[in-house]
């Protein structure tokens, strides 16, 4: 036996980052189910913003079309100032530590919504509170993405990208800071409920370098196990970089296209490369729910 490991060669294509209605993506979970099998995923995650209320009916669609599923999660989290996301993977989504503390973190949305609202309003841009909530399945999900959906149907944009550039982006005028969960109590929900954590396109933080190394550290401390390696929220040459800061700190790697609609972001569902042989996968440490 070489070094070199295969557990993860059963699978072709795999996605384990993605949005439904259930949070700020277009389609239902079941149709995102069916989008990934009709891309070829194989093993496929749902996992939606600060919910796991689309997960029941995810996993029913993707055992029907013989995907293998990892019940997921993407938990908004602040640290040093600023929001990261952490991406739980294998969770009981029905443990009750994991419900009770997604509840809270949702809690402040519609407050939220509220005064990025305000903000629009004095910057000209009325009547984004009903317009963005009419646009969310999900009334405890109001989301920035509803708000820059709107602003982009209405005409005041040209694109979801525009808005945040310009308006929604954090430090933008319309932006309005939160309190989210602390990274310690994410972990925590997600190790109650049986889960991994996964740090999220890390890319997207802008880390300095000494920054990204004591977040990794502390994450790591507190039982941290994953890192996202290939995710839509990254450009290709961000990729080399992060399979290196994996092999430093030993993390499993991840990938998935962080798929929000058909008409958004540049990747589709399993668009993302597998992993580098010797970088050991979050699938194979989660508890995966076979098709069969
Ligand atoms: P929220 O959780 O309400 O703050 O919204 C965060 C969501 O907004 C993310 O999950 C993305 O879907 C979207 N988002 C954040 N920043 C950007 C950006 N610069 N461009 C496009 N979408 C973004
Ligand atoms: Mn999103
Ligand atoms: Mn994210
Ligand atoms: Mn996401």
């Amino acid at each position: 036996m070489s070094n070199e490991r295969s557990l993860q060669k059963p699978y072709t294509k795999v996605d384990l980052h993605c949005h439904s209605t259930i949070s700020d993506g277009v389609l239902s979970p079941p149709d995102v189910a069916r989008r990934a099998a009709s891309q070829g995923v194989d093993l496929w995650a749902l996992t939606d913003h600060d919910e796991i209320r689309g997960i029941a009916q995810a996993r029913e669609t993707a055992h029907d079309l013989g995907m293998d599923f990892l019940s997921g999660v993407e938990i908004s989290v602040t640290w040093g100032g600023r929001t990261v996301h952490i991406v739980g993977l294998g969770v009981d989504e029905t443990h009750s530590v994991l419900v009770e503390g997604l509840a809270h973190n949702r809690s402040g949305r519609l407050r939220r919504g509220q005064s990025i609202a305000d903000r629009l309003t004095e910057l000209g841009i009325s009547g984004t509170f009903e317009g963005a909530k009419a646009l969310a399945s999900n009334p405890e999900m109001l989301s920035r993405t509803h708000f820059a959906r709107y602003l982009v149907d209405q005409g005041y944009a040209s694109s979801i990208q525009n808005v945040f550039d310009q308006y929604l982006g954090d430090g933008k005028p319309a932006a309005v800071p939160m309190n989210w969960a602390t990274l310690g109590e994410a972990l925590h929900w997600i190790h109650s409920a049986g889960g991994v954590a996964v740090i999220a396109h890390p890319g997207r933080y802008e880390f300095e370098r000494l920054r990204l190394d004591a977040f990794v550290k502390e994450f790591q401390a507190l039982g941290g196990c994953g890192i996202e390696i290939y995710t839509g929220s990254h450009h290709p040459n961000e990729y080399e970089f992060y399979e290196r800061v994996a092999r430093q700190y030993g993390l499993h790697g991840s990938c998935g296209s962080d798929f929000h609609g058909p008409k958004e972001g540049r990747y589709d569902l399993g668009s993302m490369p597998l992993l580098p042989t010797d970088i050991p996968a979050v699938w194979d440490v989660a508890k995966i729910d076979y098709a069969k």
